[in-house]
C-alpha cells in the first residue's frame, strides 16, 4: 500500500468527508494505520486525517500527542516517544472549553508554520476498530491535536484560521518559533468562544438528538 499525501491545493482536502461504515474491511485499516505512522513520524507529524491521502472517509489516526519540547532538528531526532498510535472513527465533538493558543503545522500545507484558538478541553464520541461506540475526553495539547485532524473531516485545514502565519517555515523555523511561543493557555474552564472565526471554518460541535 502506498500512501499519497496530498497537499493544500487539492479540492480532496476541503470535502466533507463520509461516515465510515466498512468495520468488516479491518485488515484494510489496520494495514492503513501502520502506513499512516510510517509517514507521520518520517514528517514529525503527531497524527493524520483521512481527507490527507485523498481517503474520503471519517477516520483520523493519533499517533503522537505529546508536545515536543525540543530546540532544534537534533534534540528532535532523540526525541523519545512512545508512538500509541489508534484510528477513531466517525469522531464528533460534543464539548468544548475553555481556550489555548499554539502555532501549528500540517503535512499537507507543508513548510507553514501559524497560530490557532483551540479549546483547552473536548468531549468527543467516535468509534473503534471494530464499530464500537466509544466516549472520551482529551486537554491540552493532546485536545489541538483531535481538533485539528478532525477540523480536516469536515474540509477545515488550520490555514483557513489561523493567524500570525509564516511561510517558507522550515523545520528548524517552526521549532524555532514554537521556542519563542509555547503553548499558552488563557483559560482552561470559559465556554470556547469561536465567533472571532469565520463560521465555515469552525470545529462542528455534534449535538446529541
Ligand atoms: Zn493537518
Amino acid at each position: 500500500m502506498k500512501l499519497e499525501l496530498i497537499k493544500s491545493d487539492d479540492p480532496r482536502l476541503k470535502q466533507v468527508c463520509e461516515e465510515v461504515v466498512d468495520f468488516e474491511n479491518k485488515q484494510f485499516y489496520l494495514e492503513l494505520i501502520n502506513e499512516i505512522k510510517k509517514l507521520c513520524i518520517e514528517q514529525y507529524a503527531f497524527a493524520a486525517a483521512a481527507p490527507q491521502f485523498g481517503i474520503n472517509k471519517r477516520f483520523i489516526v493519533m499517533v503522537s500527542a505529546v508536545e515536543k519540547k525540543v530546540r532544534n532538528i537534533q534534540e528532535l531526532q532523540q526525541f523519545e516517544d512512545h508512538y500509541e498510535t489508534t484510528i477513531y472513527f466517525n469522531p464528533r465533538i460534543t464539548l468544548m472549553r475553555g481556550l489555548t493558543y499554539y502555532y501549528e503545522a500540517c503535512m499537507s500545507t507543508g513548510e507553514v508554520i501559524g497560530k490557532v484558538a483551540r479549546p483547552h478541553y473536548i468531549e468527543f464520541d467516535y468509534q473503534d476498530i471494530d464499530g464500537n461506540s466509544l466516549h472520551r475526553s482529551a486537554e491540552g495539547f493532546e485536545a489541538r491535536c483531535f481538533c485539528h485532524e478532525i477540523d480536516h473531516l469536515d474540509g477545515i485545514e488550520f490555514l483557513d484560521k489561523a493567524e500570525d502565519i509564516t511561510y517558507n517555515a522550515d523545520l528548524n523555523k517552526r521549532i524555532e518559533v514554537r521556542n519563542k511561543y509555547p503553548q499558552k493557555t488563557i483559560s482552561t474552564d470559559c465556554e470556547f468562544d469561536q465567533s472571532g472565526i469565520n463560521p465555515e471554518f469552525r470545529t462542528k460541535i455534534y449535538i446529541k438528538k
